[in-house]
């Protein structure tokens, strides 16, 4: 092994999502003088991010008070909400849409483009940004304090057998090191365990959600509409439910989402998508 290249910041954050793209942007606007850099492990700005998704808009206008001006390239203002139950064949539409379902205000975007938008101006405020870089492991100084993350080799055969293209991963130290991964990030999870930082929290949930994107005929998009359902296809002890958020330029994403405790062993969440795909009110 030959010794590893170091690059050195002040903050290094993992995962230009949302969180991390966000926080970068902050920092600099408070503290301009540190050096920040975020690296992802996709090889561009967003290919990893793939949801919906109906955001509230108060972060952005604490983050970035002039976004409206040049806005994300999809966003589509919320202008309408259904909240439905389904039963096998019908359902009914909730006369009052929950508060927490309530998109008054709201925007439809896409997740991927909102970051692949955001990453310019982060690099605009001295961010720098490295998409293709994935993080393999923290790094811990001489009292055991995380200090930086190693990135991935590349060009490593599946029995570990270097290939032709082989590359190092390189070292990058900062004095903090902040972790943006997602849910079930590998680097936090080893973080979570080793410093026992879930100590005073509640289990951890998790479901799947699944979502495709379509390009419907001409006249069946209402763009700014919501619809939520749950219900039908998931009995009654299996949390479930559907999102469809309606684009502009005829396009629709929908996805279903599945809590992963269901107890019935014949749940599929795929197959539960395909279902709700077929009811006659979707
Ligand atoms: C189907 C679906 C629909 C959703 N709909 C909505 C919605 O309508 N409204 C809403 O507000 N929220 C919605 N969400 C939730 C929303 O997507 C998340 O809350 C949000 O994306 C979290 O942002 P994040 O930056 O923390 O993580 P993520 O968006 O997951 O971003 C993490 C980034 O880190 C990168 N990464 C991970 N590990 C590494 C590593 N080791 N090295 C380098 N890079 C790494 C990933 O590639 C990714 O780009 C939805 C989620 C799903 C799955």
């Amino acid at each position: 092994m030959s010794e590893r290249d170091v690059m050195e910041y002040d903050v290094v954050t993992v995962g230009a999502g949302p969180a991390g793209l966000a926080f970068a942007i902050r920092l600099k606007q408070l503290k301009p003088e540190l050096s920040v850099c975020v690296i992802e492990k996709a090889s561009t700005i967003g290919a990893h991010i793939l949801s919906g998704a109906v955001i509230e808009t108060g972060p952005l206008d604490e983050l970035l008070p002039g976004w409206r001006k040049s806005p994300p390239p999809i966003c589509v203002s919320a202008n309408q909400d259904e909240f439905w139950f389904l039963s096998k064949t019908g359902g009914f539409k909730f006369p009052v849409v929950p508060p927490q379902m309530n998109n008054h205000g709201n925007v439809i975007v896409s997740l991927g483009a909102l970051c692949a938008w955001l990453a310019p101006q982060a690099e605009a405020l001295g961010v720098e940004i490295y998409p293709g870089f994935a993080a393999a492991a923290p790094l811990f100084d001489e009292h055991h304090a995380v200090c930086g993350v190693r990135i991935g080799d590349m060009g490593v055969a599946k029995d570990g057998s270097h290939k032709p293209g082989y590359t190092q991963g390189i070292d990058i130290k900062a004095k903090i090191t902040v972790l943006g991964e997602g849910a079930r990030g590998h680097l936090s999870k080893d973080l979570v365990r080793k410093y026992d930082l879930d100590r005073d929290s509640d289990p951890q949930s998790y479901s799947i959600g699944i979502k495709e994107l379509w390009q419907v005929r001409a006249g069946v998009c209402e763009p700014g509409k919501i619809v939520h359902t749950m219900g039908w296809p998931a009995d009654p002890k299996t949390y479930g439910g559907s999102f469809l958020y309606h684009l502009d330029k005829d396009r629709i994403a929908l996805g279903y989402v599945s809590g992963l405790d269901y107890q019935d062993p014949n749940y599929q969440p795929y197959e539960a998508f395909q279902q709700w795909k077929n009811h006659p009110g979707v």
